[in-house]
């Protein structure tokens, strides 16, 4: 795998869906995660706005550039899509069709990805129509089936947390397959129903640590949560902060479930595209991914989060996070230790 330390020493120089048969979780992809392990965090895509405008497809064909560039680039084990890869309230005919298009940059590099639904994935047609939404679970019927092989969203099931559809969490191994990181990836809503995070998905994600015995955790949502403001007081942010920030509505204790662990280390979200930054808040990192699509609001340049996950006996937990955002022009900035 190449590092970010190989990096430094080198530069020391709808909607009618298509027919979608229904899931089937049991073909896995081959082999478990496990150190080190990179991922690409791809946030806020928003293909298929105005498919029948010059305008429309031509962003398509950009955020694919972005991601073909980070993809070459890094050459990740994983990529999470955190949200809003499609823009459901404006694609008239074929959701799952422009969601092909999305998952199949990653399907080139044979790249396995695991994803949660945003705001927009599953939102009313502009103006509403009774045919116009492809359901969360069409939507995620259609990714299992589609690309059995390298979805690993809802890889060991996904609870029945309805509204909410992609709740799940992953474990990262050693190279014995003993587990060091769980990965949790949780729907924080919008689209068909509230932004938020219920009080069923928070209460399933302190059970599940309950039951991981308070292993270190990284997570993945698409709104972030109001503690996110309160972060930004910290001396230590890093990266990019020029965007407002839109947390999910009413209280939830995502981040206090969190925290209680003790060993959590970093939750990442999307949906505010000109925000990039991390921030430590208790005894985590809250941190924005880069806006990745040329879809949606905002003209900041585009990019991806970068995790690197290692063994390392002297870091926190034996385990060494650091991140950084590589840019479409293959840039990087924003380097830090979670
Ligand atoms: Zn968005």
């Amino acid at each position: 795998m190449f590092s970010y330390y190989h990096l430094l020493l080198t530069s020391l120089v709808v909607i009618s869906d298509e027919v979608v048969a229904s899931p089937s979780f049991s073909e896995t992809p081959s082999a478990s995660l496990s150190v080190p392990l990179k991922i690409c965090q791809f946030a806020d895509l928003h293909y298929g706005e105005a498919p029948n405008l010059a305008w429309g497809p031509e962003q398509d064909r950009n955020s694919t550039r972005v991601m073909n560039n980070v993809l070459a680039a890094e050459r990740p084990d994983l990529v999470v899509f955190t949200g809003d890869q499609i823009t459901g309230n404006n694609i008239v005919d074929n959701a799952t069709a422009v969601l092909r298009e999305v998952f199949s940059v990653v399907e080139s590099f044979g790249v396995s990805f695991s994803s949660v639904f945003g705001n927009h994935d599953d939102m009313c047609l502009d103006p509403p129509s009774r045919d116009s939404i492809t359901s969360r679970s069409s939507l995620l019927a259609f990714e299992k089936t589609t690309w059995p092989k390298l979805s690993r969203t809802c890889l060991n099931g996904c609870p029945n947390l309805l509204p909410s559809v992609s709740n799940y969490y992953e474990l990262v191994t050693d190279t014995s397959g003993k587990p060091l990181l769980a990965l949790f990836f949780l729907d924080s809503g919008g689209g068909s129903y509230d932004e938020t995070l219920f009080a069923n998905v928070t209460d399933w994600l302190a059970s599940t640590t309950l039951k991981l015995r308070n292993l270190p955790s990284l997570t993945f949502i698409h709104i972030p949560t109001p503690q996110y403001v309160d972060a930004t007081t910290s001396k230590d942010c890093v990266g990019m902060m020029s965007d407002g920030i839109t947390p999910t509505v009413g209280q939830n204790n995502l981040i206090q479930v969190l925290s209680n662990t003790g060993t959590a280390r970093g939750v990442f979200t999307g949906h505010d595209h000109g925000n990039a930054w991390c921030c430590p808040f208790l005894s985590l990192s809250l941190c924005y991914g880069r806006h990745t699509g040329y879809g949606g609001y905002g003209d900041w340049d585009r990019g991806s989060r970068v995790i690197e996950i290692i063994q390392n006996a002297t870091a926190r937990d034996g385990i060494e996070i650091i991140t950084y955002i590589r840019m479409e022009d293959n840039s990087t900035n924003s380097l830090q230790w979670l």
